[in-house]
């Protein structure tokens, strides 16, 4: 398979750096290409601004929407954005990496997805109608692709879990997971997380990197996490709410998205 890997952390003699390179390493002897975007190491731009539209009028007015789908319809997006699309388009597997800062991705992460995400491409995709709200959420520009998160944290697994103080770690990802990846199509796996890194030592490492490898050994099989689909009939249209009935017993907040929630107990590593 083709993977492209996402990194986001300032220091490659970081912890996060031996892990990028302890999954690079295990991909590859798996017969996997793999490709990096190190978004520091390249110093990408991180903000949407006018600049990254080069078309638009001096006098006209910015609207990023507008401005993103005209310029991805006239192949007119700024090449550091049109080559991270066709990085994308090439990679069978996506794979975001970052240490977790303020309860989400560093904002060149962030960064990123606003500008690669080009209307059109991620978003605005597919039809409208009584049946059908684009092409999202199980579908899109993405689908048939397979992307994961790794992530690494200074709280505890504890303070993650369903009554730990910080949130559950399913439903702090949840915007990541459902509202990035999820949205344009990828079939989202398990992220990998590694919990309470600030004082690892070399044991706590090579535990933590045994288990990245065998994430990266299954890739192609870890089943993916089984949200629902937009538009396979459980949500109403237009009002985008899960169908009455549909909801497990005692399933509440971003479970209700998944199938079967009860059932599955959330998905983590
Ligand atoms: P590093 O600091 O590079 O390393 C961590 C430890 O791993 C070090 O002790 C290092 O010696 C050790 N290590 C062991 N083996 C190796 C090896 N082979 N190579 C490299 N290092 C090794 N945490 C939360 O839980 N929630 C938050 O919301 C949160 N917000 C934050 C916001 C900010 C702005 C910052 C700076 C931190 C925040 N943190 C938070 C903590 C953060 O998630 C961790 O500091 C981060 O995940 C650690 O990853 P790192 O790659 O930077 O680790």
């Amino acid at each position: 398979m083709k993977v492209l890997l996402v990194f986001a952390h300032p220091e490659p003699r970081s912890l996060n750096g031996a892990l990028r390179d302890v999954a690079i390493k295990e991909l590859t002897a798996q017969g996997h290409e793999v490709l990096v975007s190190d978004l520091y190491a390249s110093g990408w731009k991180s903000e949407v601004d006018r600049a990254d539209f080069p078309s638009l009028a001096p006098d006209a007015r910015f609207t990023p929407v507008r401005a993103s789908g005209e310029a991805f319809a006239a192949d007119a997006l700024t090449d550091d954005v049109q080559a991270e699309i066709e990085k994308l388009l090439w990679a069978d597997v996506l794979i975001l990496q970052f240490p977790l800062w303020w309860y989400t991705m560093p904002a060149i992460l962030k960064g990123w997805v606003d500008r690669v995400y080009a209307y059109g491409f991620a978003y605005g995709v597919g039809e409208h109608s009584d049946s059908h709200w684009g092409d999202r959420f199980g579908e899109g520009t993405l689908a048939g692709k397979r992307a994961m998160l790794l992530v690494t944290t200074g709280g505890w697994e504890e303070h993650y879990a369903a009554r730990g103080v910080n949130g559950p770690i399913d439903d702090l990802l949840f915007p990541i997971n459902h509202g990035i990846l999820y949205y344009p199509g990828y079939d989202v796996l398990p992220p990998f997380v590694a919990y309470r890194v600030d004082r690892l030592d070399e044991a706590g490492f090579e535990a933590t990197a045994e288990r990245l490898r065998e994430r990266m050994r299954t890739l192609a099989t870890t089943p993916p996490i089984a949200y629902r689909r937009q538009n396979g009939g459980d949500y109403l249209i237009p009002s985008l709410q899960l169908r009455p009935g549909l909801d497990d017993p005692g399933v509440t907040g971003f479970a209700l998205h998944l199938k079967g929630a009860a059932a599955a107990a959330p998905a983590q590593d």
